[in-house]
């Protein structure tokens, strides 16, 4: 067996302590003799897991008790529907911002369920920065102001927040824990799990407890949050293993020193490979830096003509999945928590070596 470095945006690489862990409990959880995957989800045993993933993310984001903790499933595909369809229940409009591809598809879907104010975007200088986030003309009435501060494909993130008294509901399936945030300037925060956290399967949903009133009575039993809050995130039966995966992912990242220690490492990986490509003629990044993202680092080659050798060369050293997205081309490394220093080093080094080659 032999593990590379893997650069996917998502499904994306998981914490190698936490997928021992998971394989040496595989058949025999906590002496039950049976699998996680085998457990009842109303069972004693997965409710302590579940318990467990609740406690461990309010302590790794300070998550007060302002909030409720929810594991939604569909991906965060679906709460582009879901959100629309229970917060802006009474109301007329929501605001979006658009600062790439996951919030543009974001706005698609919502516009089937209310009229989106588009407050800013930057599609007409193709996503390479962010809209002055102090001057948005956004609409006090509004449902809620969404927004995506880390654009995985585009490769764009932001950390300031509009100055609103409108609910922020954000799409973080990206940067969640990734970085320190203040849970408590926000409605809502959600994020899809494949990316940061753990395997597919599971939505984390972080909102705040005033916003379950407006989840309406005619949506969908599994679609609301009030309902999905009020039955701890089990309406019907959870995508238990995902959710136990989130858990030991949880766990390692408190064995990590948590939330601050993450950003610091992840600074300095992302400050490492920007820094390697703005000292190359051979490699670019268009994104301008103070919106570069520290998890998805997209990168094109000044020679077109050898991205396919590039990739060819890259597989075979270990380095995997670091094809851009079909819709943009050229490269992305993503290095999310789980990427090491060590695999961010053995990128540059691959990538200063096949410039020298080829350059
Ligand atoms: C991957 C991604 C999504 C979509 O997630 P699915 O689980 O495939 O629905 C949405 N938003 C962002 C920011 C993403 O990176």
């Amino acid at each position: 067996m032999s593990r590379v470095y893997n650069f996917c945006s998502g499904p994306a690489a998981l914490p190698e302590a936490v997928l021992k862990k998971a394989q040496a409990e595989m058949l025999d959880w906590h002496g039950t003799g049976v699998s996680v995957m085998e457990m009842s989800h109303r069972s004693t045993e997965f409710m302590s897991i579940l318990a467990s993933a609740k406690a461990r993310l309010a302590r790794l984001l300070n998550i007060n008790d302002d909030y409720e903790i929810l594991f939604a499933q569909g991906g965060a595909s679906t709460l582009f529907s879901q959100i629309p369809a229970n917060l802006a229940n009474g109301y007329d409009s929501a605001c979006y911002l658009d600062t790439g591809v996951w919030s543009t598809k974001a706005i698609k879907e919502a516009k089937k369920y209310l009229d989106v104010n588009l407050v800013g975007s930057s599609k007409d200088v193709n996503y390479i920065t962010v809209p002055n986030l102090d001057t948005l003309p956004l609409d006090e009435s509004a449902a809620y102001l969404h927004i995506c501060p880390n654009e995985t494909i585009g490769g764009v993130e932001f950390s300031g927040l509009p100055k609103t008294d409108l609910p922020i509901v954000a799409d973080l399936s990206s940067t969640i824990l990734s970085r320190k945030i203040d849970v408590s300037q926000y409605g809502m925060i959600y994020a899809g799990a494949q990316k940061n956290v753990g395997p597919a399967g599971v939505v984390i949903c972080i909102i705040r407890k005033d916003l379950l009133a407006r989840s309406g009575d005619n949506l969908p039993s599994t679609w609301s949050f009030a309902n999905l809050a009020a039955n701890d995130s089990m309406i019907n039966t959870p995508p238990t293993f995902a959710i136990y995966l989130a858990d030991l992912v949880f766990e390692w990242l408190e064995e990590q020193g948590g939330v601050d220690a993450m950003e610091a490492v992840n600074i300095q990986k992302a400050k490492a490979l920007y820094d390697f490509i703005d000292s190359s003629d051979f490699y670019a990044n268009p994104i301008e830096p103070a919106y570069r993202s520290r998890m998805n680092v997209p990168f094109t080659l000044a020679d077109k003509s050898l991205e396919s050798l590039f990739l060819e060369e890259s597989e075979a050293a270990g380095l995997r999945t670091l094809a851009g997205h079909r819709s943009v081309g050229g490269m992305r490394a993503s290095i999310y928590n789980a990427m090491p220093m060590e695999g961010v080093l053995a990128l540059i080094d691959f990538m200063s070596a096949f410039e020298k080659r080829h350059g």
